[in-house]
């Protein structure tokens, strides 16, 4: 079943056409990855994916439904940044609660639920700490806690690793994919690090300058790229 269809989806900024025509389908609890060099448009896309930004052209529809027009609260996705993005002077618990409580969910059910997403990221104990109290990691876990608590049919992920060292890096990749397949979540992944793309996806979105050069399975990409920016991309050209 097609959760996420793109349909020509263009945006320009002023003269420049930063995302070119964009056609892409997703299916329920599939991982893909937008892979590719920075200003390529991977951000601009997932902000039209998640509703912060509307497309010039074309059409996003949502488990069968047009979204392109829909505000970001409405449309079932949530958006994890780079840089985090946490309230600093909001509790862990209340950071994570915020989505919840401007859903009008009953106070109760906030409690166990934000609980519940505490302990997905081993951050159980941490409810009463601020972001300034916590390691990037951690404030990364926060994040993603954030954005699992509300059940987004859609998680968008825009370069959630590139702020943690190598190790956490590792860590927090096989904390995510546990994530992912324990509650089939369907994952639009951006980076432009090939070798988190190739361990983390079902299928890579090679972009170049607002283009799609390539769609693939890992190996695919990896073993056969059809054109030279693939191939020099992830670095396998002779
Ligand atoms: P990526 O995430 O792949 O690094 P972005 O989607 O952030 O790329 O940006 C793509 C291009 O669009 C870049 O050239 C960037 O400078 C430009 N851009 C992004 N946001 C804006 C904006 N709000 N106004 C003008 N140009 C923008
Ligand atoms: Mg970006």
């Amino acid at each position: 079943m097609e959760e996420l269809i793109l349909s020509q989806v263009t945006k320009k900024f002023g003269d420049s056409v930063v995302v070119n025509k964009l056609d892409l389908s997703i299916k329920k609890g599939e991982l893909v990855s937008f892979l590719g060099p920075s200003g390529c448009g991977k951000s601009t896309t997932l902000r039209m994916i998640s509703g912060f930004l509307t497309p010039d052209e074309g059409k996003i529809m949502i488990n069968n439904t047009d979204v392109t027009h829909i505000p970001p609260n409405k449309r079932d996705t949530s958006l994890v940044f780079q840089n985090y993005a946490l309230f600093p002077h909001m509790t862990v618990f209340n950071n994570v609660a915020y989505g919840l409580k401007m859903r009008k969910i009953p106070k109760s059910e906030i409690e166990s639920r934000v609980k519940e997403a505490l302990i997905m990221v081993h951050l159980e104990n941490f409810g009463d700490r601020y972001p300034s109290q916590l390691s990037g990691g951690q404030q990364q876990r926060v994040a993603l806690a954030r954005a699992l608590v509300v059940n987004p049919r859609i998680l968008l992920l825009d370069e959630p690793l590139s702020n943690l060292d190598a190790k956490l890096r590792d860590e927090m990749r096989n904390e995510i994919l546990q994530l992912q397949q324990r509650f089939n979540l369907t994952c639009v992944f951006v980076t432009h690090d090939q070798e988190e793309a190739l361990v983390l996806s079902d299928k890579i979105v090679v972009m170049e300058q607002g283009n799609i050069r390539q769609i693939g399975t890992p190996s695919e990409i990896f073993d056969s790229p059809k054109t030279y920016f693939t191939a020099d991309f992830v670095g396998v050209r002779n």
